[in-house]
């Protein structure tokens, strides 16, 4: 889409849908190709460059990827994967429901003790995005579902907003039981879960996948660099593209990380096209 009224119409509607209680327009007259919201907020790192996706006149970006008008590549990592003759249960479970139940049989480390459900993950094998979060929170812990609560309210707006019905999307988190009180997981803890995760990957085998919060991209990346650092790259996990963005519980607290969380998204809608 070129017409810069059709993506300004396109823009508001997806304000409204990821609940934006006021429209930022920027200050400049709209140009051709020119994309609403692309702007980073002042409280990014100098190291998370503006994104220009459509290609905003003016100096080219750093960062950006000058032929695609894409983000720069970023991390990879690549641990191994199942082979033909491994021996542990997680990476022989043949589907996302063998996954589950070895979920629900695990007391590999302490959170087992405090849960009350185990929450494993939601969606389909075919689905193109994975989307990946911290851990369950307490309705989560109650359900066994992943972000059904608030913040899970939100993530099914966001993936609204790019036309992706949540139910065609795998939905899981990095510790798959509930950290006490909500605090995060710890290394013991995640260094526990990520077989799980890691063969949910696998089985999905997704286009992209979307990393929500710092947890998340950590974990995923095997990484410290904080999330600010990390977004607006494209990353890849075992040759997958991954993109990080914001928690949804984050954006809760501050709404105006919705506008980058917009720009992170839909650099994702566009590699899921691609
Ligand atoms: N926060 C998460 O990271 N995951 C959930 O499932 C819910 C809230």
């Amino acid at each position: 889409m070129t017409d810069p009224w059709a993506l300004a119409a396109q823009y508001l509607k997806q304000q409204r849908l990821l609940g934006g209680d006021q429209v930022i327009l920027a200050d400049r007259s709209v140009t051709p190709g020119y994309r609403p919201g692309s702007e980073n907020p002042t409280h990014e790192s100098e190291n998370t460059p503006a994104l220009t996706p459509g290609g905003s006149p003016g100096k080219p970006q750093p960062g950006a990827n000058q032929a695609s008008n894409l983000p720069r590549p970023g991390i990879s990592f690549d641990p191994p994967s199942a082979d033909l003759f491994v021996t542990s249960p997680i990476q022989r479970a043949n589907s996302l429901a063998d996954v589950a139940t070895l979920i629900a049989g695990c007391r590999d480390c302490k959170l087992c003790d405090s849960r009350t459900n185990t929450v494993p993950g939601e969606g389909p094998a075919t689905a193109n995005l994975v989307v990946v979060g911290e851990g369950p929170g307490r309705t989560e812990d109650e359900t066994g579902r992943p972000f059904v609560g608030r913040a899970g309210e939100l993530l099914t707006k966001i993936l609204e907003a790019i036309n992706l019905p949540r139910d065609q999307v795998f939905i899981c988190n990095v510790v798959k039981c509930r950290p006490p009180e909500n605090r995060l997981p710890q290394y013991d803890e995640i260094a526990a879960c990520m077989p799980f995760l890691y063969r949910q990957i696998e089985l999905v085998k997704p286009k992209v996948i979307l990393a929500m919060g710092g947890t998340a991209a950590q974990s995923l990346l095997n990484t410290k660099q904080s999330l600010g650092a990390l977004r607006n790259q494209i990353h890849r996990f075992r040759g997958i593209p991954l993109i990080v963005t914001y928690h949804p519980a984050a954006l809760l607290r501050n709404p105006n990380w919705k506008r980058p969380t917009w720009d992170d998204v839909r650099i994702a809608a566009r590699l899921l096209a691609a």
